[in-house]
């Protein structure tokens, strides 16, 4: 019989070197308590390391097509397809097929759309894509909803004029998601989205004016579009549209970010701060559309220099934030949202002798912070000039994590 760490190494998430739990690969599979290695190895078996997953479309009108998901444990995924107008009429069209799994938890979703000409109008009748990519959030959810994974495939059409520009895509993906974003404990994690449709609208102005770049609302709960995946979001006391407040940085608060990172951040104007938290009341970093980052502080926002919590110091929970803006200008959208999404360990731990990219996304925000807040009569003293001498600080374990890659730019 295989062994359990045989069949858990099946799946990449779980590859070498990395150690595993019995605890944690079990929760993955949602296995209750107590649990034995022997349940854990009969759920595993039942995951497979490949979903493919089709479903032919069909409408009321001479318009047809089918649409198919193959998705793989290593993250990676093909949304294939075709649409057909098979009639006089000539349509366009929006399909975005999804995978849903986890009881709806997780969801994978990409969109297509496009035109095709019937009998009326020169062109072709037929419209096929196919498209690669990979997405780390599949790899790393992969237990959890490849085992009730299904495939459902929404679709508009209209026989003149264009759809899908943002506006269409934001409206109807809200509709879609909205009132799963907020059913019951533990509502929708992430809408992953696969494909590069979004990204490609992300170009067009924001149709919402009222709100941030990238922000829609829907069913209560306002949706963050960013290029890689659409997060639900909250504000304090209630989700309205009405109580979404944001800015950009502002000039004092980028000299004094300056002070830390150099010239190494986005420009003030594409760094929004806004008054949303995620789900679970965290501060937040998401690359928005149209190269703008949204800094998602909460209550934090009315003042976010103040300290808070494990922020003793003043400016310390904003530098810690725009570091993960940092990361988020260098890192592939994808890779920067999974980790940020899925990840929970702060501390650094105490061996600063560790190469700069072994830390995580929390980790390396972490670092910063700290480093900023370990001196404090230099904050209040040296610091506040406008160009303090970095010298005058007090020695510390994690300087040349500063001047080797935070300052310089390098990852
Ligand atoms: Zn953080």
């Amino acid at each position: 019989m295989p062994s359990l760490a045989a069949k858990v190494r099946r799946f990449p998430l779980y590859a070498p070197p990395r150690v595993i739990s019995l605890r944690e690969v079990a929760d993955s599979l949602g296995a209750g308590r107590p649990i034995s290695a022997r349940d854990v190895l009969h759920r595993l078996d039942a995951v497979p390391t490949e979903l493919r997953l089709g479903e032919s479309i069909t409408t009321e009108t001479a318009l047809g097509g089918r649409a198919d998901m193959v998705l793989r444990s290593d993250g990676t995924y093909t949304s294939s397809g075709r649409m057909r107008a098979t009639g006089f009429p000539s349509f366009s069209f929006v399909v975005y097929p999804t995978v849903e799994g986890a009881g709806g938890r997780f969801r994978a979703m990409a969109v297509h759309q496009g035109r095709v000409f019937g009998t009326d109008t020169p062109g072709d009748r037929q419209r096929n894509w196919s498209e690669d990519g990979r997405n780390e959030a599949i790899r790393q959810n992969w237990l959890t909803f490849a085992r009730d994974a299904r495939l459902t495939v929404r679709k508009e059409w209209e026989v003149s004029g264009v759809l899908g520009t943002l506006g269409d895509i934001a409206t109807a993906v809200a509709q879609f998601v909205g009132a799963a974003a907020v059913t019951g404990s533990g509502g929708m994690a992430a809408l992953i989205v696969v494909g590069s449709q979004l990204g490609a609208a992300a170009g067009e102005p924001w149709p919402f004016p009222q709100l941030p770049l990238g922000v829609t609302v829907a069913s209560g709960v306002l949706l963050i579009f960013g290029p890689a995946a659409i997060l639900p979001a909250l504000v304090a006391g209630a989700a309205a549209e009405a109580l979404v407040d944001h800015r950009p940085l502002s000039e004092s608060e980028a000299a004094f970010a300056a002070k830390v990172f150099g010239p190494t951040l986005p420009n003030r104007e594409q760094i929004i701060l806004t008054n949303m938290t995620g789900l679970d009341d965290r501060a937040f970093v998401i690359p928005g559309v149209g190269g703008t980052y949204l800094v998602n502080l909460g209550d934090h926002f009315d003042d976010p220099m103040a300290p808070k919590g494990k922020y003793a110091q003043r400016g310390q929970m904003l530098i810690h934030e725009l570091t993960h803006v940092w990361q988020a200008k260098r890192w592939p959208a994808t890779t920067y949202f999974c980790q940020g999404v899925f990840e929970s360990t702060y501390s650094p731990g105490g061996d600063a002798t560790k190469p700069w990219s072994s830390y995580g996304i929390e980790q390396q925000a972490t670092i910063v912070d700290r480093w900023y807040a370990a001196d404090p009569a230099f904050l209040t003293g040296e610091f506040q000039r406008p160009f303090p001498d970095l010298t005058l600080k007090a020695p510390h374990p994690f300087d040349h994590y500063l001047h080797a890659h935070i300052r310089a730019g390098m990852t």
